[in-house]
């Protein structure tokens, strides 16, 4: 049985390229990466070459030219195999390129966005702080001008892909004045920035997640992203693309979780039969496959909403909350019926486990998923 379906021919050509990736380079790697926590720069390296680091930036900038749909296709298709390398692909592409494609200058772009969109180096997003997380404008980072460069000084937490070997820039928000949000671009290797080691991790093991600290941190003034004090409405729209590939990453491991536990049942037999015969098995995995078409729809739909260039912020975190709920679920469920065995290192079904719980964390719990939700029907 399979659950995915296909929206155009295009579509159905990527997520077979993307596919081919995941179960031929990813898949036999993705236990010991993560294992040793190690982040695999040969594979994006590989990614890039195949177009999967700019997918929905348009060929002019570098990209692969493909809608919003065809992105969600392909970040499903990693999770399905190893979300920590897809959260490596997503948060590149939504949270590390995306703030220069909306809101670089002609001259910006030209100087950053080709390596991004291409893959050749890597970007991260910095809003969340220690004490601003879920309360994100509460960033007390502070940018100040000073002899045409602006003075970083701050620090940012839990933040991904800024300091692998690939990595090129992050974009940070900063208080520009007292009443005054920013986003600035900080290049790798500028004096004053420096990235903490990975930090120790439940899952998304093989994912880069570092402390970042700006110390006395001088970048030019040109460095600044769009208009000044314009930080805070630019992160919420960065965030709102940020949830359709976030959304897509649930769904790709709710059906990688789903497909490992459908193959488990027909193999594994107790009391003289697969336990796939026992109607409580069944019921598991027919409550998995009926939420995994359901949450594929939602997904589609935000990404389908936003390339038709309609509101689409509400429906993002519709299915971010629900692909995030149904990924702990449905990886719940499928160790489960992998009973002692799914426990063990050696099933990749233990991993998923771990790594699921972080998308209901990530990119806006799921409390403030509902909060968004809750806002957009008026409350
Ligand atoms: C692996 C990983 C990678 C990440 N990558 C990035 C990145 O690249 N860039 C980046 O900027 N950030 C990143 N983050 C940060 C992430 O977005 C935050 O962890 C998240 O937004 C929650 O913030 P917090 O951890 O400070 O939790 P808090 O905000 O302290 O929340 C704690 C609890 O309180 C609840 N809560 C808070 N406020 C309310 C409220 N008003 N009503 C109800 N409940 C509430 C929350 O839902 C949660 O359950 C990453 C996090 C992780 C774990």
């Amino acid at each position: 049985m399979t659950l995915g379906y296909d929206l155009s021919d295009q579509h159905a050509q990527l997520r077979e390229t993307v596919r081919a990736f995941a179960e031929g380079q990813l898949a036999p790697v993705a236990e010991e990466l993560d294992r040793e926590g190690r982040f695999p720069a040969e594979l994006v390296q590989a990614a890039a070459e195949l177009g999967l680091l700019g997918i929905p930036l348009p060929e002019s900038a570098g990209g692969s030219g493909f809608d919003t749909v065809a992105y969600a296709i392909a970040i499903e298709e990693l999770a399905r195999v190893d979300s920590s390398f897809a959260i490596t692909v997503a948060a590149h592409t939504s949270l590390g390129t995306m703030p220069i494609h909306l809101f670089g200058s002609e001259q910006q772009k030209a100087r950053w966005l080709d390596d991004l969109a291409s893959g050749r180096g890597l970007g991260a997003f910095g809003l969340t702080e220690v004490g601003a997380g879920s309360d994100a404008g509460a960033t007390r980072t502070t940018a100040r001008l000073d002899g045409g460069e602006w003075v970083i000084d701050g620090s940012k937490m839990f933040i991904t892909n800024a300091g692998t070997p690939l990595s090129k820039l992050v974009t940070i928000t900063a208080r520009t004045g007292p009443d005054e949000v920013s986003n600035i671009v900080v290049e790798n290797g500028t004096a004053g920035y420096d990235q903490s080691q990975p930090l120790k991790k439940m899952g998304w093991r093989s994912s880069d997640t570092r402390e970042l600290t700006f110390t006395g941190c001088r970048v030019p003034e040109q460095n600044l992203l769009g208009p000044r004090g314009e930080g805070f409405r630019q992160f919420l729209e960065i965030l709102d693309g940020g949830r359709i590939s976030v959304a897509a990453l649930g769904l790709g491991m709710a059906q990688g979780a789903f497909e490992m536990g459908l193959s488990y049942a027909k193999q594994r037999e107790q009391f003289g039969r697969p336990i796939g015969s026992f109607q409580a098995i069944q019921f598991k995995l027919a409550d998995i496959a009926t939420e995994v078409e359901a949450a594929r729809n939602l997904v589609y739909k935000a990404a389908w909403l936003k390339d038709q260039g309609r509101a689409f912020a509400q429906q993002a975190a519709i299915a971010k909350l629900y692909t995030g709920e149904l990924a702990r679920r449905a990886c719940n469920e499928s160790l489960q019926i992998h009973g002692g065995y799914g426990f063990m290192d050696e099933y990749p079904i233990s991993r998923f486990y771990r790594d699921a719980k972080v998308l209901e964390i990530g990119e806006g719990t799921n409390e403030v998923q509902r909060l968004v939700i809750a806002r957009g029907l008026g409350l």
